[in-house]
């Protein structure tokens, strides 16, 4: 089978199907109460023991804040209110368990959604997890927790959400294979952070293959082997050893320069979506943050990040990478990144439509928020702010308008900021990049998103499998766009980034160096890999192949003169 190689690495060990089945309450007439209650304190003590392994498990793993949550989930279940009006409706009205769980939980969560203070709001969404969570155990559904596996595997799914993967423990899932997804769906950009070896886009496979079949993939190459025959497993077993060989020469390289043959110098730096990110960024010796993607902290939640909780996020990187550049992009919802507690209604093409700075001029209350925080972290360390998805010139003079109003605003309160912060724009439209040399007279800096200026400038949806042959790093008519917008931006003496997904992209590394690109920003396990083909390449050679390859009419012909041209193996 082949899918699309996703994170890269060699995967060999037992399959676990994620399903998660769909939760049917009936409402049933019980005749013995008493059993029925005895049901659910039985449900409740199942549910208390897994809440303590997973409150453990994450103690150990994550630290006290984070486990704290299940602390407050196993309080939940010891409240004898919320559980008395539970057994009550069990004695009084004869429900069977699960429905009289419902019942409450629908009263406890209204009443509590609608209360001003927030900490309460929050408790809303803690009732529905426990509740859920005893729900499961009543129906004996299981459900799989990917943050606490007694074994390691490999998960397939029809697809995973980004918090899915961001929950896996890294110790037990081997990697993971889904169904639906492109390389740069954003399921994808979390394993290659967490460094999971993934494959995507293959088809069927949650069909093909059964809970503890064994199987085999390589993330590069998005092979995949079910039940393999001895001598593949054999086959991969050494593809795992060389992989695991290249990666020990790759780290010989930490410490060093990004640096060509012939002198110069770029900066090769990384994509985060958490401040968790940031160990990864260290460990693969990134020279910075090129792209914070802050949506995750809006993510998983039923409510907005307070200016605070915004500010120990963003704080806690900034010290972390000390004077390091950290670009952090504001918010980017929308397209495949939902925030359900927004009730933002369903679009017909969510990738054109209502998100990310269209959505943060028009509720400027979250921007500004956001903004606050963003500015109030920049007195602790090198952090620069990025707006995405500019599509005109408004926008941005709109944009920079606000974080001037807030600027003010702190300024008056005397709180402490970067005065001097850089402001700076994802080209991922392709409006920008055509009037790029107007841009770069409005901005501090480009940053070049290509996963999403590919998905636009040749119109195909970037998540789509059916048309993933379409959705190429090759075609010129991108790398014609990335020349203007550096060109472009080298006149008005900005720096130009380049932080989509391309800018890790080992055939298309020595482009971007002929080119002129500045700054590389990639997932941190691509870094050393990119140092090793930088310190190979010659930016004067790299210059002439660059001309060469965007005068080439197809995709087709830029990677095979890119193949045939340029030595990229280690
Ligand atoms: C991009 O579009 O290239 C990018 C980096 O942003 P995202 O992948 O988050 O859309
Ligand atoms: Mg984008």
């Amino acid at each position: 089978m082949k899918g699309i190689g996703a994170s890269p690495g060699i995967a060999i060990g037992k399959v676990l199907i994620k399903k998660e089945p769909e939760i049917k309450i009936e409402k049933l007439a019980i005749s013995d109460s008493g059993q029925e209650i005895q049901r659910l304190k039985e449900a409740r003590e199942t549910c208390k023991e897994q809440i303590k392994n997973l409150y453990d498990r994450t103690l150990k793993t994550m630290g006290k804040k984070e486990a704290q949550i299940f602390e407050a989930h196993g309080m939940i279940l010891e409240d004898p209110e919320f559980f008395g009006q539970v057994e009550e409706k069990i004695s009084n009205e004869s429900f069977n368990a699960e429905y009289a769980l419902k019942e409450v939980t629908d009263t406890f969560v209204e009443l509590f959604k609608n209360m001003d203070n927030e900490y309460m709001r929050e408790r809303a969404a803690d009732i529905k997890d426990v509740t859920t969570r005893v729900t499961r155990i009543l129906l004996g559904i299981e459900s799989t927790d990917f943050s606490s596996l007694d074994e390691e595997i490999i998960i397939i799914a029809e697809d995973l959400t980004p918090s899915d993967t961001a929950q896996m423990d890294k110790e037990k899932v081997l990697g993971f294979i889904t169904e639906i997804g492109g390389k740069t769906a954003h399921s994808a950009i979390m394993a290659r952070t967490l460094e999971i070896p993934a494959v995507v886009g293959v088809e069927d496979i949650t069909e093909l293959a059964n809970n503890g079949d064994y199987i085999v993939f390589d993330g590069d190459e998005g092979t995949v082997v079910l039940n393999p025959e001895d001598d593949v497993i054999e086959e991969y077993k050494n593809k795992q050893a060389e992989y695991i060989k290249l990666k020990n020469r790759l780290n010989e390289l930490k410490g060093e320069k990004s640096i060509t043959k012939d002198g110069v110098e770029v900066e090769l730096v990384a994509n985060i979506g958490t401040p968790r990110d940031v160990k990864g960024v260290i460990k693969n010796d990134g020279e910075g943050v090129g792209l914070y993607r802050t949506e995750f902290l809006y993510m998983d939640r039923d409510r907005l990040p307070t200016e605070e909780e915004q500010f120990e996020a963003y704080k806690k990187v900034a010290e972390k990478l000390k004077d390091k550049p950290i670009v952090i992009r504001t918010l980017d919802i929308g397209g495949d990144k939902e925030l359900s507690y927004l009730d933002l209604p369903k679009e017909m093409n969510p990738f054109l439509g209502y998100r990310a700075i269209r959505l943060c001029l028009d509720r400027t209350d979250i921007f500004k928020t956001q903004l606050r925080a963003l500015l109030r972290a920049s007195a602790y360390g090198n952090i620069k702010i990025m707006f995405p998805m500019i599509s005109s010139i408004e926008e941005v003079r709109q944009a920079k308008a606000v974080l001037e109003e807030i600027k003010e605003d702190l300024r008056k309160e005397n709180i402490k900021f970067n005065e001097e912060i850089e402001v700076g724009i994802m080209v991922e439209i392709p409006a920008v990049a055509v009037m790029s040399d107007l841009f770069a007279k409005e901005v501090d800096f480009f940053s070049i998103g290509t996963n999403d200026l590919i998905q636009y400038t040749t119109a195909v949806d970037r998540g789509n499998r059916k048309i993933s042959y379409l959705y190429n790093q090759f075609h010129p008519a991108l790398l014609r766009l990335v020349k203007m917008v550096i060109d472009n931006g080298h006149k008005e003496g900005i720096w130009v980034g380049m932080c989509g997904e391309v800018a890790g992209d080992p055939k298309l590394i020595p482009i971007l160096i002929g080119l002129g690109l500045d700054e590389f920003s990639m997932s941190p396990i691509s870094i050393l890999k990119s140092r090793w083909i930088i310190k190979n390449l010659s930016k004067k050679e790299m210059e002439e192949m660059a001309e060469k390859v965007i005068n080439l009419p197809t995709a087709e012909d830029v990677e095979k003169f890119i193949d045939e041209n340029i030595d990229i193996e280690i």
